[in-house]
């Protein structure tokens, strides 16, 4: 068994093999993502399906 830290958030990994962390070295495909600067792309899409910033004043 061996331990890593993920590179992005810094939670311990423990596994036996490299093969059983898809994402290695990262915990998860969003750290992953993260560090490759493409989770907030992704997440700002799904926030802001239209431009709704302007539209609640306009509501208001
Ligand atoms: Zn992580």
């Amino acid at each position: 068994m061996s331990k890593i830290k993920c590179r992005n958030c810094g939670k311990e990994l423990i596994y036996n093999v490299i093969g059983d962390i898809p994402t290695f070295p990262f915990c998860s495909e969003r750290c992953k993502l993260v560090d490759l600067g493409q989770w907030f792309d992704e997440e700002r899409r799904i926030e802001e399906p239209t431009t709704s910033d302007q539209t609640e004043n306009d509501d208001a």
